[in-house]
């Protein structure tokens, strides 16, 4: 029989130092009602509880383990460089190399500035395209998320969604007053912001596949109008790749769709499960980051040798060949897998995916396009869902509003056995 007694017992703990118990809020997995697992270690695709369970793992650390866990490369690249010292506050040869490969891969990017989250990445992306462009506003779009910095905490996807919280207390008015929020997908809305704001618009910013809502594709076309339109106006575009980066491709969601920003914000897989974000884009616009020019930004642990051995490693496992491809196949499978059992049990729901990122939308059938569809899913069925998962012992990510990953050590017979957990969650839904 399933139990998770001591993940019980470690979170009352918690809650009486950490606020929530947690370091982050979607992992108090209030929204899917039941309390946080906590995790001993990770192997493959796998996670271990305290107390003998273990579970494949889809959450995947919100998207940077797309090796799995533990990944021999990663390990041995990490613990050479632990050997070494772990941190000099002065510039090291993998800097240059972690630097080198992703200006070679992502097209945007002709020269960038590793720093230690994507929050840390998207706050200084904004501060540099209001310093080049010398205008204040910025707009983003309904359900996207783009970390915690004051000045995307409007309307705001991910734990900020889960929560069901508009904004955050804590941010001044005169702060979000800068900041435009639309809906996604929306041209009318856009052409109609542009039209109103545009000459005082610094940028744009996006995640071009917006996942912190759950997936959600862009309708053909889109994004080459946004890039369009941004363009006429002289408004810098941003996508923050930081779960798409090296998730869709070497090249990111711009090589995927033949777009390309002029900045653009990356994090999660170019760290290898290390703290690690960056962001780069056209030289002109990068040479204006101190010292090469007047805007401000820096880090004591920036480009950290540990982080940024992990990042090279991983990106040197995903430069083998066929690697995507396979990520891709494995994914069509499960998907295509759970669209069937669910329609053959009468569960109505929607998979949307892309590469090797999916949402399962519950209570849904047409294709969900922006928070507004995204907010109709039925999350009390998700979470019905994800507590008989979990018990079956798959991990999914502990909101509606999230991407499930897949990692290259997902192999097909754990596919096989979560499709067989799934149906009987169905099962379980379908009765109940
Ligand atoms: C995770 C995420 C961030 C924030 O990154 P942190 O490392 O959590 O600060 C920013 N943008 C997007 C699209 C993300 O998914």
């Amino acid at each position: 029989m399933y139990h998770n007694t001591l993940s019980k017992k470690f979170f009352q703990r918690a809650k009486d130092l950490i606020p929530g118990g947690v370091n982050s809020p979607v992992r108090a997995c209030q929204s899917v009602g039941c309390d946080p697992i906590f995790i001993e270690k990770g192997d493959q695709c796998y996670l271990y509880d305290p107390d003998g369970n273990s579970y494949i793992d889809y959450v995947c650390s919100w998207g940077p383990m797309i090796l799995g866990h533990c990944h021999p490369h990663v390990v041995s690249a990490v613990s050479e460089a632990l050997g070494q010292g772990t941190s000099f506050g002065a510039p090291t040869w993998r800097e240059v190399t972690l630097a080198q490969k992703i200006v070679e891969h992502v097209p945007s990017i002709e020269k960038i500035r590793l720093v230690n989250s994507g929050t840390e990445a998207t706050m200084s992306a904004i501060r540099l395209a209001r310093g080049f462009t010398g205008r204040k506003k910025i707009l983003k779009f309904d359900g996207c998320y783009h970390g915690h910095a004051d000045s995307f905490l409007v309307k705001a996807g991910s734990g900020v969604a889960t929560l069901g919280i508009p904004g955050s207390p804590g941010v001044p008015e005169e702060i979000v007053a800068n900041t435009i929020s639309i809906p996604f997908n929306d041209r009318d809305a856009f052409t109609e912001a542009i039209d109103k704001e545009g000459r005082e618009l610094a940028a744009v910013i996006m995640e071009p596949v917006p996942a912190n809502m759950g997936v959600i594709l862009p309708d053909e076309g889109y994004l080459e109008f946004v890039r369009e339109k941004t363009k006429q106006e002289d408004i810098l575009l941003i996508f923050d790749e930081v779960i798409t980066g090296f998730r869709l491709g070497l090249g990111g969601a711009q090589e995927f769709f033949g777009v390309t920003p002029d900045l653009t914000c990356l994090g999660k897989i170019i760290g290898g499960g290390l703290p690690v974000g960056a962001y780069g884009g056209r030289k002109d616009i990068m040479d204006q980051i101190a010292p090469a020019g007047p805007v401000y930004q820096a880090g004591t642990l920036s480009g950290n040798p540990l982080a940024t051995a992990a990042g090279i490693a991983t990106l040197e496992v995903l430069e083998r060949p066929g690697t995507y491809e396979s990520l891709g196949e494995k994914m069509d499978y499960l998907a295509n897998g759970l669209s069937e059992i669910a329609s053959k049990h009468g569960i109505s729901c929607i998979n949307q995916r892309v590469g090797s990122m999916m949402t399962t939308f519950f209570g849904r059938k047409a294709p969900v396009r922006n928070f507004q569809d995204a907010m109709q899913a039925d999350t009390e069925m998700y979470g019905r869902f994800f507590r008989k998962m979990l018990k079956e012992g798959v991990w999914l990510a502990p909101s509606q509003f999230e991407a499930a990953f897949i990692s290259l050590a997902h192999d097909w017979e754990t596919l096989e056995f979560t499709l067989g957990a799934a149906e009987s969650a169905f099962i379980h839904l379908a009765n109940s």
